[in-house]
């Protein structure tokens, strides 16, 4: 079982990958002359046709590869959509057609041990009593095991946001091993193709596949076509170049069997002669509670919560996912800062992840911790605040813009009182106050006084300044701009006793 558990996070080598293609993909592909790997013109589909250049990588069937990073080529999204010549930004949003699942694309080890393993939780759960030691052991041992995750395979060796001494690293391979989701080396890899790619289906664990699938079912099945050639084109070379990350891809296996099951059921054996309640509860149930708060961060940080810095795409903000995964659930803040130590900024948002780092720095073994620069991080949060007022700003009546209205001269305004007297003007636009007199705070008595004149000084302190709200009342019942209107004082000085017109 734990090794079908090891093998179900570790990733296919690329041969082998690619000696399981699925009957699609073995259909669409094929050897151009040139000798390069392309696919053949597949059976035209509705996406197919809607694209205007059916040998681009964003057609059905065409096999991405890094000649598709050629500024040359003519970038075409299959919607039809042209980017100009900017080749990431084609690469980064392109969409490629989703290979069909199948039982033959089944990695059984994975499956079945995703499957069985919390039903296996609850009935060792069930049945075996919790001491308070193993409580304790269990919560400690669960978050050191998530930090070797977020504060290790995450943010220092998939984002490179700092850098640390050799013992730190070696903790965190170790603490990360325990969590048993995978060697740091397959964990970045499809880590940083999930951010190159985010929201595409070349993202291993796209949002847009829906909510179980980016929450494990991902890992069910072998990729992709696309997905793996995505993956193989992530730069590991600064991987690859820490012994630490080699020997930990190398040994993962054992390696993952001793700090996942193995040390919480010794600590909790010897240190109080619990060594199955060690096994299952700081050991198996764990495991599993910590494979799906991390696998939160990639279906419901994508789903739940504030798009506090950026809305194209799927990550979001949301303290329920940043509570289960050691600070991890400022998702949005992260996919738009990615190279930044902190997932979270403000004081009121939950990641001890950053304060383990910040702390680590603080006795040399961490360094280098890069943060993004304020400014910028306020202008994104300022844009997403300005788009939600200019949609809350549209849902509202305004009124016709000035600019819009007609233009009236004095003799066109006199002959449309005829029609309408219930008009006067104000700021040099008419307003109809036909349906709005009666129900004028100060009475009727005012407008009256102002039918058929112009208002502009009575309104604006003469008689009364107005507050904003009147004005923007005032903005529903406009009819026209008229042009050359003197304001009228006569009326002003005639009203019973107020006579406060200003200058
Ligand atoms: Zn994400
Ligand atoms: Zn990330």
């Amino acid at each position: 079982m734990a090794n079908a558990v090891l093998c179900s996070f570790v990733q296919l080598p690329p041969s082998l990958s690619l000696s399981l293609p699925t009957a699609s993909s073995r259909r669409q592909t094929s050897t151009m002359p040139d000798g390069s790997d392309r696919s053949s013109a597949p059976a035209p589909t509705l996406r197919a046709r809607r694209s205007a250049a059916p040998a681009t990588a964003s057609v059905l069937g065409t096999v991405p590869t890094l000649a598709d990073d050629d500024a040359t080529a003519t970038p075409k999204l299959w919607r039809g959509t042209t980017l100009g010549h900017n080749p990431s930004a084609h690469l980064a949003v392109a969409q490629v057609e989703r290979e069909p699942l199948s039982w033959s694309r089944v990695k059984w080890p994975s499956a079945t041990v995703l499957v069985v393993s919390p039903f296996l939780a609850l009935y060792w759960g069930l049945t075996t009593p919790l001491a308070t030691k193993t409580l304790i052991w269990s919560i400690l041992f669960y978050a050191i095991c998530a930090t070797g995750v977020t504060a290790g395979y995450h943010r220092l060796w998939a984002h490179r946001a700092y850098s640390a001494a050799w013992p730190y690293r070696l903790w965190m391979a170790l603490a990360g091993a325990g969590s048993i989701q995978g060697s740091i080396r397959w964990w970045a890899r499809g880590h940083r193709a999930h951010h190159r790619f985010t929201d595409t289906d070349k993202d291993p664990y796209s949002a847009q596949r829906g909510l179980l699938w980016s929450h494990f079912l991902w890992m069910l099945f072998n990729p992709d076509r696309a997905v793996r050639v995505a993956q193989r084109q992530v730069d590991m070379a600064d991987l690859d170049a820490d012994p630490i990350v080699r020997y930990q891809h190398q040994y993962y296996a054992p390696i993952s069997i001793f700090m996942g099951l193995v040390f919480p059921t010794l600590v909790a054996g010897y240190g109080w002669g619990d060594f199955w309640g060690g096994f299952v509860w700081a050991g198996w149930v764990r495991m599993v509670l910590l494979h799906h708060a991390t696998f939160c961060v990639n279906s419901l940080a994508h789903y739940l919560g504030e798009a506090t810095y950026d809305d194209r795409r799927s990550p979001r903000d949301h303290f329920l996912t940043a509570l289960v995964t050691m600070g991890e659930g400022m998702h949005n803040f992260h996919h738009e800062f990615p190279n930044d130590y902190r997932n979270a900024i403000r004081w009121h948002e939950w990641d001890p992840t950053k304060i383990v780092i910040y702390l680590a720095s603080l006795i040399g073994l961490t360094y280098d911790l890069k943060t993004f620069p304020d400014n910028e991080v306020q202008k994104g949060r300022l844009i997403m605040q300005q788009k939600r007022l200019d949609k809350w700003r549209a849902k509202l009546d305004w009124g016709v813009p000035v600019e819009s209205l007609p233009a009236w001269s004095v003799d066109r305004w006199h002959e449309e009182l005829k029609l309408n007297p219930m008009m006067l003007v104000i700021d040099g636009v008419a307003l109809d106050v036909s349906l709005f007199i009666h129900d004028h705070p100060g009475g009727t008595k005012w407008i009256k006084l102002y039918l058929g004149k112009d208002a502009t000084r009575a309104f604006n302190g003469g008689i009364y300044m107005h507050a904003t709200a009147a004005r923007n009342l005032m903005s529903r019942l406009r009819v026209a701009r008229v042009d050359g209107l003197v304001p009228d004082e006569a009326a002003t000085k005639a009203s019973d006793g107020t006579s406060a017109m200003q200058d």
